[in-house]
């Protein structure tokens, strides 16, 4: 049997092997005690035993294939039976499109709160302090000192996966599946054609932002980005006025990334674009107004008209590629 009162992730996995964004998740609540990974669907068992190598001493396994089959409600609800039945302190997600999904709706059906876009986690005697952006400005760290269980949605990249390898007891359980829960079905999955790295885990970015002026001329951030094996990122003003899907955003309300480089184009550097991308190692600012933001944060900053920079890059990577 789990231990009570333990810090809990929602596990998610892919062909039977956990995500980077639970392999940080799990790195981390392992610091803070007795850390425990929920993990549903059939080759749950199978990415149950990678979770000890990064501390986790204690999964919980549903390999129901109805996880596999419908949509969010199977693990709403098996998570809703194990939060009553076990009572965990803390509940940690991912920020992943079904992470956000399920944390959402279970705060609905438990009638609690949530805290969502989080950075950090840490113990404080018997409660926990959590560090979230809230509201426009600000960057809050807030003791939670309510009872019950604590839902907490963290941004990708907020922790480092450590290994850390520990004894992972594996537990498999049963939970209660209504036949509400398998009203929706999945008929097909279609996963989306990348020529590139994924933005979350491009060793090199190269984002583009309102500076670029239009759409066309985003075309030389998506060359820039392939040249240098990267992925390509957009800033909330290139996104807003249509330039690159939604996908693409850095930033708060989008993707977190920690490449080696980030390259920005156009951008001017506001508080909610730099907490997704200030950890890069090196940034690279191009940006006309010696005044814009982003230069207090570059390593390398590159004053005038990205439109005439880009290309003169471009040029540049291309004759060194070549020899
Ligand atoms: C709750 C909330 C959440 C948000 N979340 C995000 C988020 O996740 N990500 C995000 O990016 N934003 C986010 N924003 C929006 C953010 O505040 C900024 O409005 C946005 O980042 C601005 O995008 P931008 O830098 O492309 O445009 P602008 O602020 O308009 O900057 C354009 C820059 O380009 C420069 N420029 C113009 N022409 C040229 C040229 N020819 N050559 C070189 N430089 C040029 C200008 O000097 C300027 O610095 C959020 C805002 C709120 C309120």
């Amino acid at each position: 049997m789990v231990a009570e009162h333990a810090v809990w992730v929602y596990g998610e996995a892919r062909d039977g092997r956990l995500t980077p964004s639970t392999r940080e998740l799990i790195s981390r609540a392992a610091t803070l005690g007795s850390a425990t990974v929920v993990l549903l669907g059939v080759r749950a068992e199978e990415a149950a035993e990678n979770a000890g190598r990064h501390g986790t001493t204690a999964a919980l396994v549903d390999p129901n294939p109805a996880y596999d089959q419908h949509l969010t409600t199977p693990a709403v609800e098996a998570l809703c039976y194990l939060i009553r039945e076990r009572r965990p302190h803390v509940l940690m997600f991912g920020a992943s499109y079904h992470g956000r999904d399920v944390a959402s709706r279970l705060a609905a059906r438990l009638d609690c709160g949530i805290i969502a876009n989080a950075t950090e986690i840490e113990r404080s005697g018997e409660d926990y302090r959590v560090t979230a952006p809230w509201g426009e400005r600000t960057i809050a760290t807030c003791e939670l000192t309510f009872p019950g269980v604590r839902l907490v949605l963290f941004r990708s990249k907020a922790f480092s996966a450590e290994e850390k390898p520990s004894r992972c007891e594996v537990e498999e359980f049963q939970a209660p599946l209504s036949a509400e829960a398998k009203a929706v079905r999945i008929v097909e999955t279609a996963e989306e054609e990348s020529g590139g790295p994924s933005l979350s885990d491009a060793g090199v970015v190269v984002s583009g932002g309102r500076g670029l002026g239009d759409a066309e001329s985003f075309r030389k951030v998506e060359e820039l980005a392939q040249l240098l094996g990267g992925a390509v990122g957009a800033s909330r003003g290139a996104v807003d006025a249509g330039w690159r899907p939604a996908a693409d955003l850095v930033g708060q309300s989008g993707t977190t990334v920690k490449p080696s480089v980030y390259i920005a184009c156009g951008i001017s550097g506001a508080v909610q674009h730099m907490t997704g991308m200030k950890n890069a190692k090196v940034i690279v600012a191009i940006n006309r107004d010696p005044d814009a933001p982003i230069f207090r944060s570059a390593d390398l900053g590159i004053i005038g008209d990205v439109n005439k920079i880009l290309p003169q890059l471009i040029e540049e990577v291309r004759r060194r590629k070549e020899w």
